[in-house]
């Protein structure tokens, strides 16, 4: 087959709104499930304590243990008490390292999950799942762990510090830039990449300059909704591959390193990919791509190369053997030297 596409849609339900929360009791009703385990890390256990008091009798109790990585020791305790207090699903309030919780539940003990994201990481949207044992963190795919819905209320990311807000964004953008080139794009995929960035380059530096601002909120998670139906409906590509080396090697928070390699890894990669450079030009509404995502991301706060992270030059090497020695698709296959000069790039500041 040439020029054509295969494209399967997720099963889920989407409800985006300010003030949607107040839905969640219906929301989880129309599920079908009448006793919820709410799940937070600790430090939104106030928010996971609001969400139960909306449910009231449909909510079974609050968990409160969310961490990054979900360590399998969190899912055991988490499963036990969704033993203990009988709960048919679950409601996960909070970033990717909570949904990915419920994402677990739901692989592990096949417990339905409607999701309320409060970050831009898009978990929410994939199929994709991580555990971490003894150090180890094993990803797949599974459509078991899909949310059956997700409840996006701009109102709950207020309280998202800027300094968090925009490199959280910038990850965003870069799961739209990626799957504009993958393997298993689609012309929904390229209307909802490019809505995607473009709702999240104008709506980032306002959230910056005023995180209270709930039209603005609003349009950087819905941007963030559309970015992360990207990542979950395609391949990604050379930008998650060096991404992935570096966190997990390095021990890099996830939504910085992802937002300071996007320009570096964009410039290389749009070179051969003039289909996917022209969707972004308009995105963002440049003739340079890789230099108005670099020009954003200093506006929104991303940290000023990898060195600004902690990252020692000598590490490098090591980055590259790691991103080279298992193959991945990307629209160019990079040689060593390759790989080494865009490291470099993104490692020194701008
Ligand atoms: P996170 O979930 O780890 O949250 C970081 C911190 O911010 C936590 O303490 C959290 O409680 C707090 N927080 C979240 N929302 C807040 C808000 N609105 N106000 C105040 N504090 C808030 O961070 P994240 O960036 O959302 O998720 C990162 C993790 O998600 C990584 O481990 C990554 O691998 C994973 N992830 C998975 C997928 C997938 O498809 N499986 C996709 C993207 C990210």
């Amino acid at each position: 087959m040439s020029g054509g596409f295969v494209h399967e849609s997720l099963p889920m339900r989407v409800v985006l709104g300010a003030g949607g929360l107040a839905r969640i009791a219906d929301e989880v009703a129309h599920l079908g499930m009448r006793r919820v385990l709410v799940l937070a890390t600790p430090e939104q256990r106030g928010l996971a304590e609001r969400v139960a008091g909306l449910l009231g009798e449909r909510a079974a109790g609050v968990f409160d243990q969310a961490r990054m990585h979900v360590p399998v020791a969190v899912v055991d305790a988490a499963a036990a008490v969704v033993a203990d207090l009988g709960a048919d699903g679950c409601v996960a309030v909070g970033g990717g390292s909570t949904i990915g919780l419920g994402k677990a539940l739901a692989l592990r003990h096949a417990l339905p999950i409607l999701a309320v994201p409060t970050t831009y990481a898009g978990s929410e949207m994939t199929p994709i799942w991580g555990l971490t044992e003894d150090g180890r963190k094993q990803t797949g795919r599974d459509r078991a762990v899909l949310p059956r819905s997700v409840l996006y209320d701009p109102e709950l990311t207020l309280t998202l510090p800027p300094a968090v807000s925009g490199p959280s964004g910038l990850n965003a953008i870069a799961h739209a830039v990626e799957a504009l080139y993958a393997p298993d794009g689609s012309p929904l995929i390229a209307a909802m990449a490019e809505q995607g960035v473009r709702d999240l380059a104008a709506a980032l530096p306002r959230v910056v300059a005023a995180p209270d601002d709930v039209e603005a909120r609003t349009q950087a998670l819905q941007g963030a909704w559309l970015c992360g139906s990207c990542l979950g409906a395609t391949t990604m590509g050379l930008h998650h591959k060096l991404c992935h080396v570096l966190g997990g090697m390095l021990d890099l928070p996830h939504a910085e390193t992802h937002a300071i390699v996007l320009p570096h890894v964009a410039r290389y990669n749009l070179a051969v990919a003039p289909e996917a450079d022209a969707v972004l030009r308009r995105a963002l509404g440049t003739s340079d791509v890789p230099a108005a995502l670099a020009e954003l991301g200093a506006r929104v706060g991303v940290p000023d190369g990898l060195a600004a992270l902690g990252v020692d030059r000598t590490d490098l090497a090591r980055v590259a053997d790691e991103v080279l020695a298992a193959p991945y698709r990307n629209p160019r296959p990079p040689t060593r030297a390759e790989v080494e000069a865009l490291l470099e790039a993104a490692w020194r500041s701008r």
